[in-house]
């Protein structure tokens, strides 16, 4: 089991105000034993890579995330790139980033299933191959 908070600030939060800095979160963090962290500041993504290297090195996985207000209520979204997230002002277009979204994941699906019945068809025929030459007398030694 993971343990895991997906909703945090820290001090390079430019428009929320929190004493202490991410560094010093994956600290208490890694203190309490958790695996995974999502950093949602507000309308603002934080990519730091010396922070995901220093909470990987505490056995940390860094989330990317922002809080947006949309309509009046502050939405965490993760992995979505930055200027997506800017760029939602209703909660419709929340939703089609979220069915785009959904629609990218069932064809990555897709694709690794065609890739995967590809190479069992191609081994399927490696194996006939091999079990029919082992068959056949004149290829016996
Ligand atoms: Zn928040």
């Amino acid at each position: 089991m993971l343990k895991a908070d997906m909703h945090m600030h820290s001090r390079e939060d430019q428009k929320d105000i929190v004493d202490y800095t991410a560094k010093e979160l994956i600290d208490h963090l890694a203190s309490l034993n958790f695996n995974v962290m999502a950093l949602t500041f507000h309308d603002q993504s934080f990519k730091s890579e010396e922070a995901e290297k220093y909470a990987k090195s505490k056995g940390i996985i860094i989330i990317p995330g922002i809080e947006r207000r949309i309509e009046g209520v502050d939405i965490l979204i993760y992995n979505v790139p930055h200027e997506k997230v800017i760029g939602m002002k209703t909660l419709d277009d929340l939703k089609k980033i979220s069915d785009e979204n959904l629609q990218l994941r069932k064809n990555a699906v897709s694709e690794a299933e065609n890739i995967i019945e590809n190479e069992m068809a191609e081994l399927v025929k490696i194996w006939q191959t091999e079990s029919e030459s082992e068959q056949d007398p004149r290829l016996w030694h």
